[in-house]
């Protein structure tokens, strides 16, 4: 997972430069998303698919309210459900999506979101990103590093992992990040990749690793 022409004690001292200055610029990095238990942050990814989390925090600031447990989700027809996440868009499959997570949370967990990622990733829809996300952030429990599109750019031009998928990157983060700091990690480069190394235009000039950064099409 080192760089090109790094060795192995040079990568470590980068790393840790690395996650020294996203502490000190991102100290308590945490979700946009609003919520306010486990659940609510499981419905909340979910809908945040393919959607920004401000339009996703519109529609469950009442949503809620509306339903509060996932008894609430499989009660009401599912095309009413549909019209109340409608603006989160794709909203048939979401709507979908949460009904059958909803259905073996209350057949299978007694209506309760398990707090292990190996439970959480047998529900319908939720891969190791949601099951990560939901643990660290609602319960504190470090059982993974949810890599989303945000963290797997700002990684791969870091040059912290050059794994193409998901699932190998984490597998790499999680072997040198200490574990404490994984759901904050994560947190940390999603907010870094949605306000400052953006897909198209990175802000280079004002990020804080850029002294550590090898990418090679920076935006000085
Ligand atoms: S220097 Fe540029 S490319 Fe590197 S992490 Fe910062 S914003 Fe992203």
């Amino acid at each position: 997972m080192k760089g090109k022409d790094e060795s192995v004690s040079e990568f470590e001292e980068r790393l840790a430069g690395i996650i020294q200055a996203l502490k000190k610029k991102y100290p308590d990095a945490s979700l946009e998303l609003r919520f306010q238990n486990g659940f609510q942050l499981l419905v909340a990814v979910i809908l945040s698919a393919q959607c920004t989390d401000e339009r996703v925090n519109q529609v469950t600031d009442t949503l809620f309210r509306k339903y509060p447990t996932p008894e609430r989700f499989l009660e009401v027809p599912v095309e009413e459900l549909e019209k109340d996440i409608r603006p989160t868009g794709f909203y048939r499959n979401k709507a979908k999506a949460l009904r059958s997570c909803c259905r073996v949370l209350v057949d299978r967990y007694g209506g309760e979101v398990p707090r292990d990622i190996e439970e959480l990733v047998k529900l319908p829809g939720v891969g190791r990103k949601t099951a990560a996300m939901v643990l660290g952030n609602a319960f504190g429990v470090q059982q993974g590093i949810a890599v989303d599109t945000h963290v797997k750019r700002v990684c791969q031009r870091l040059e912290l992992s050059r794994a193409q998928t998901p699932e190998k990157m984490e597998r790499e983060l999680m072997a040198k990040i200490p574990r404490d700091d994984w759901t904050w990690f994560s947190n940390a480069m999603i907010l870094h990749g949605r306000y400052t190394c953006t897909a198209r235009k990175p802000q280079c000039g004002r990020c804080v690793m850029e002294p550590l950064c090898p990418f090679p099409e920076k935006n000085i």
